[in-house]
């Protein structure tokens, strides 16, 4: 008898995971607790695929073998709180889909800086001419690509929920950016699980395999010891040497890629030298995902002069530090990709001019403490754009309170404009911002409380920063 796999969510990678499970035989059915969206269900309607939109019908859903869950969809949800009380086993959409392909996978993970990487690595397998997908987080799901036209070599973007339910996958090359809270209310608001999630990334991996790491991240760092991963490392950070003496890579102490003296240099095989200036994608966060990418493509034996031509060419991704437009003599720049602290602080760091900085949205337990150095340092406004903007106001009122009584009363005390909408967030920018300031879009908050996704979020401030 076929074996019954039940798909829960039906989004792109749900879709993706049944029209493969019933290519390859299985007896299939898709349940959404959610409006399926019409381009979905015409797809499960077009592969003759048994589906419910809405609800969860129990009867249906706890008859299975496995369960291919969304990331989307916690733990807690009580379908699959049901599901796990009866050991049925959930996987992520790419543990599924990785049965069903021999390609190499390259799989990136990490708090920020993800899709960067992963859509330079990508192009640079673009431009070498290999035979690429694009996958996970991004692009069409794997399994659908498996399902429909298989790849020599997948480019995969993993969140911590999709490593939450990978078992067997095994990832040639696994590439992790850095570790710092986030998404801290699906894991108990405990950072060691969100952290157990991301080094899931390294699970089955063999030596011949590669891990690629910030050397830097005092989280990995801790991490790497403790569990000591099979697959060879391949640390990069600012400089050559690991600077950590107690590294977890002490044998190994130097950085495969760093920078020296104004050129990143990455020497995975036949190094490469180029100028840091030269690097299309600005920040020090950039040059970072610039060696994550050029290590990777060195292990795949891609020539130093495609990644050369790949790191000084690339356009970069919409939403993540994107120049808008220049008004009045004021640069707009849209970061509404930045839904953590961390991912701000790395754009403020990036900022050369005073800056208005827009935060604000669904809060997720974050600590804005990190970012206040940068604050006093770069931003003599903030403007708050949120339905609740009362932890904002506390933390960096608090901020603005001691900037007035401690030693940096030389400055004039950093202004704070309360807004809750888009256009009201815009205009106070607007009116606060001076010839040669900066405004910066970089909320560390989810986007859901006044918009759609983050995509819409940058999308509605780029029209309204163009037509003021
Ligand atoms: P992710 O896919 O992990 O969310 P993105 O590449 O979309 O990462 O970048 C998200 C935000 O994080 C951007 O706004 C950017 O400013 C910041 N960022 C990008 N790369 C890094 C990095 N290596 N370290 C810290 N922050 C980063």
């Amino acid at each position: 008898m076929a074996k019954r796999l039940v798909v829960l969510g039906a989004g792109e990678s749900g879709v993706g995971a049944a029209i493969l499970a019933q290519a390859k035989g299985y007896e299939t059915f898709v349940s959404d607790m959610g409006e399926i969206k019409p381009h979905y269900a015409a797809l499960l309607e077009q592969h003759a695929i048994p589906y419910e939109g809405g609800k969860h019908t129990p009867a249906l859903i706890l008859n299975a073998d496995e369960v291919v869950k969304s990331p989307g969809i916690p733990d807690s949800a009580p379908m699959v709180k049901a599901l796990i009380e009866q050991g049925t086993p959930i996987l992520s959409e790419i543990e599924f889909a990785a049965r069903y392909t021999h390609a190499k996978m390259i799989c990136i993970t990490g708090s920020n800086g993800k899709t960067t990487t992963t859509s330079l690595i990508y192009d640079m397998l673009r431009r070498a001419g290999l035979d690429v997908g694009l996958a996970g987080n991004i692009g069409n799901s794997l399994a659908l690509q498996v399902a429909q036209q298989d790849h020599k070599y997948y480019v995969i973007e993993l969140s911590s929920f999709q490593l939450d339910n990978m078992y067997d996958f095994r990832a040639d090359i696994a590439i992790l950016m850095n570790i710092t809270p986030d998404h801290l209310d699906r894991y108990n608001f405990e950072f060691q699980n969100y952290i157990d999630a991301k080094m899931r990334i390294t699970r089955n991996q063999r030596q011949e395999d590669a891990f690629v790491f910030w050397s830097g991240d005092p989280v990995i760092d801790r991490e790497i010891r403790k569990l000591r991963p099979t697959a060879t490392l391949y640390p990069f950070g600012e400089q050559s040497a690991v600077s950590n003496q107690q590294s977890a890579v002490s044998d190994q102490r130097m950085n495969v890629a760093y920078v020296d003296g104004g050129n990143l240099v990455v020497a995975a095989r036949e190094p490469l030298e180029l100028p840091v200036e030269l690097l299309s994608l600005k920040g020090k966060h950039n040059q970072y995902n610039s060696m994550a990418a050029a290590i990777t493509a060195q292990l795949l034996d891609i020539k130093n002069d495609v990644i050369r031509e790949s790191l000084t060419q690339f356009e970069g991704v919409a939403h993540r530090l994107q120049y808008v437009a220049t008004v009045r003599g004021v640069r707009w720049i849209n970061d509404s990709k930045a839904t953590n602290v961390n991912s701000c602080w790395y754009a403020l760091e990036a900022m050369t001019t005073p800056t208005v900085l827009i935060l604000g949205g669904k809060d997720k337990g974050n600590d804005y403490s990190e970012i206040d150095e940068l604050v006093l340092q770069k931003c003599h406004t903030l403007v708050f754009m949120g339905l609740h903007n009362e932890k904002l106001m506390e933390h960096f009122g608090k901020l603005v309170e001691r900037q007035k009584t401690a030693s940096l009363k030389e400055k004039k005390p950093i202004t704070i404009i309360d807004t809750h909408s888009l256009a009201e967030a815009v205009q106070a920018c607007y009116g606060a911002a001076q010839e040669g300031d900066t405004v910066l879009l970089s909320p560390c908050c989810a986007s859901f409380d006044l918009f759609k996704s983050y995509e819409d979020r940058g999308e509605q401030f780029m029209e309204a920063v163009r037509s003021l």
